[in-house]
């Protein structure tokens, strides 16, 4: 598993305090200095759709579920989840990285999905 495949978020040096990479200052104490950590992998799913007109790049699917999970310290994130049935707000899951479409210039592109545990 390269860095790459590793969900990680910056954990600030000052507070401790985790959130998603993207962030400049920390949330909680305005500190810049941060560690990456790896994430916990294990998440629950707050809020789900399914998506039943996908875009050009994901044609080959009639259909698909697309969530926001939440992992620790409430750090959100939306991704496809692996299956469309008995979902239900709460419900714990993991992520897995793997390709998840080509693009139309085909590309293979990878992103975390989420798996019910
Ligand atoms: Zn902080």
């Amino acid at each position: 598993m390269n860095a790459k495949e590793k969900l990680v978020w910056k954990k600030c040096k000052k507070c401790g305090f985790l959130q998603y990479t993207s962030h400049l200052r920390c949330l909680n104490c305005k500190n810049n200095k941060f560690e990456l950590v790896e994430a916990s992998g294990e998440c629950s799913l707050t809020t789900f759709t399914i998506i039943n007109a996908p875009p050009a790049e994901f044609q080959h699917k009639k259909s698909y579920a697309l969530g926001v999970v939440k992992f620790e310290n409430d750090i959100k994130r939306l991704g496809q989840i692996t299956t469309q049935e008995n979902l239900y707000n709460g419900m714990k899951l993991r992520p897995i990285y793997k390709m998840i479409c080509k693009n139309l210039d085909g590309k293979e592109i990878y992103d975390y999905i989420f798996e019910p545990i």
